[in-house]
């Protein structure tokens, strides 16, 4: 069983908490215990696990990544968004996640992100349940 959900992206680069998304998206579902995979089907974004109780972990991350890999760079992609395919592929583009009770299980600390790097766009976020 697969659910998914839209979001439209408000910059080129940002990391969006998807925490809420994702367990609509489980309780939809009906997992009760069991693993979901959370995955977004786009080269230039991806889904990472981290600290969501303070917003400036995610804005440390996201600044961090942009001092990593420049958007301007000696890249042969003419597309103009290597940095963005680059961090998609360091990062990934999925993240699974334990589920109990029909709740995540994430830590005190932890929530799921949506990591954008090539935007503003529509984003699409696809929650599968396994079995
Ligand atoms: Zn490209």
């Amino acid at each position: 069983m697969i659910k998914s959900f839209s979001l439209r992206t408000p910059k080129r680069t940002c990391l969006i908490d998807i925490t809420g998304d994702v367990a609509d998206a489980v309780r939809d579902l009906g997992v009760a215990d069991g693993t979901v995979t959370v995955y977004t089907p786009h080269t230039t974004a991806a889904v990472t696990i981290n600290e969501s109780a303070d917003p400036d972990v995610a804005r440390d991350i996201d600044l961090t990544l942009r001092k990593l890999i420049p958007h301007a760079g000696d890249y042969r992609h003419t597309e103009g968004n290597s940095d963005a395919h680059i961090k998609s592929s360091l990062l990934g583009c999925s993240e699974t996640v334990l589920i109990s009770d029909g709740k995540l299980v994430l830590g005190t600390w932890q929530g799921v992100f949506f990591c954008e790097f090539d935007g503003p766009r529509m984003r699409k976020v696809f929650v599968a349940s396994s079995g």
